[in-house]
């Protein structure tokens, strides 16, 4: 009887998912080849750091979104679309939405978090999140409809000065130019905690060249349909808003939290530096939804860079795992931060650079290009950043 391949299932397909995928496809196996399948509840993988890119138009969603579909063609990586709405961790089997269970030799955990879900009223009815495509494309729908509407002013307000209410702020600040009435909130004092103090700096100009208002040490009472209430050192202000925008926190979703997995007060899966969940050793879990010290004792930050650098770990240990070779801690290379402050406009600071303005775009942007998945993906895109201004001339021109 020919024996069923083994199976390595991968739960989500963004950076921690999808590129753990594409890491596992590239080695060579010693036996049989596992089946590898990826299961995403959406068609396509967003590079979240370039969501921004879409508000202003500088790039499309076929670029900063592209299809699993495209991004897996030519490889071994089975791929399914659906919700994952389970998992039986002893039998290492998947619930899911629409199909029967699946169950897996070797699982790895890559859901990610969402946007903190908040008590505070209105905020779930009026509030929008910025955290994926679909909400990019809100924000996109309800931006034209208040720049086709009469009104002399857009008042934003953003909740959060983090980097998804700074990021945020400087490029709709660009597009909607004069128009644009634009708050920034946040319960500190400071933007950008814990960033390199040049980055934080560069914001900070940014965001008052763009006569951005920052409103510190304020919290927000109730959000209604056209309007936010503030409290500020005890005292309640109700001003208008055309728009808010909720950028406050990630939180992992209720499948993780129900997990009988080892986790912090947070709900975060905890993993040794292998990635394994302890005491679950065909059990890996990587990124956001993960509380992860690499082998150097060291607490990581549920960023982009941390669960692309741990996938191309836990491709490697699940495969050692499987073809009785070590296992490798993860160990974090920080590599720097590197922020866009508006269109055509950034700040970074790693590797010994510290570089604002068109240098600092055009250098996150190469940066970036060279972190999209696949080369196929890479070329593509990098192509049209070519010859779109080219056609962009021909086209003024005629
Ligand atoms: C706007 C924005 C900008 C950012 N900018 C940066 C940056 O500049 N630099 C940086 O380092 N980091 C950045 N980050 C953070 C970075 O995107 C995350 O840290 C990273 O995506 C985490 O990877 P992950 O694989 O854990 O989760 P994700 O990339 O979020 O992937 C999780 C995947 O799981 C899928 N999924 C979730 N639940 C289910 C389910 N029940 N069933 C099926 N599929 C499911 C989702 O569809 C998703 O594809 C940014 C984040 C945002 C939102």
């Amino acid at each position: 009887m020919q024996q069923q391949p083994l199976r390595i299932g991968i739960l989500g397909g963004g950076f921690g998912g999808l590129y753990t995928a594409l890491r596992l496809n590239e080695l060579v196996w010693d036996g049989p080849r596992p089946e590898i399948v990826l299961i995403d509840k959406s068609d396509r993988f967003v590079f979240s750091p370039l969501l921004y890119e879409l508000v202003t138009g500088e790039m499309q969603a076929w670029e900063v979104a592209p299809p699993y579909e495209e991004l897996l063609a030519n490889t071994g990586v089975t791929l399914i679309k659906d919700e994952i709405t389970g998992i039986d961790v002893e039998s290492q089997t998947v619930q899911l939405a629409a199909r029967s269970p699946l169950k897996c030799d070797r699982l790895i955990l890559a859901l990610g978090g969402n946007t903190r879900p908040s008590d505070i009223p209105g905020v779930k009815e009026h509030a929008l999140p910025f955290r994926t495509l679909t909400d990019a494309h809100r924000l996109q729908q309800r931006l034209r409809h208040l720049e086709q509407s009469d009104r002399e002013e857009i008042r934003v307000v953003i909740v959060g000065g983090g980097y998804t209410g700074v990021e945020l702020g400087c490029k709709l600040a660009d597009r909607l130019g004069k128009r644009g009435r634009i708050r920034l909130v946040d319960r500190g004092s400071e933007i950008l905690k814990g960033s390199p103090d040049f980055n934080r700096e560069a914001a900070k100009q940014a965001l008052s060249d763009r006569q951005i208002w920052l409103d510190f040490d304020t919290e927000i009472e109730a959000v209604q349909a056209e309007a936010i209430t503030l409290l500020y050192k005890g005292q309640v202000d109700t001003i208008s808003a055309d728009l808010v925008l909720w950028t406050v926190g990630t939180a992992v979703g209720e499948l993780i939290q129900n997990l009988p997995l080892p986790k912090t007060a947070q709900g975060r899966v905890q993993v040794e530096p292998t990635l394994q969940v302890p005491g679950f050793p065909t059990f890996f879990a990587l990124g956001d939804a993960t509380d992860c010290t690499d082998a150097t004792g060291q607490l990581l930050p549920a960023t982009g860079q941390v669960a692309l650098q741990q996938a191309d770990f836990c491709g490697w240990n699940v495969w050692a795992s499987l073809n009785d070779r070590p296992l490798l801690p993860f160990r974090y290379q920080p590599l720097g931060e590197m922020l866009s402050l508006g269109v055509d406009a950034a700040t970074l600071t790693g590797l010994g650079l510290k570089l604002t303005g068109s240098p600092a775009y055009l250098a996150r942007r190469l940066a970036y290009l060279y972190r999209l998945p696949t080369l196929q993906h890479q070329l593509t895109v990098g192509l049209n950043w070519l010859t779109r201004p080219l056609l962009k001339g021909l086209v003024q021109n005629n």
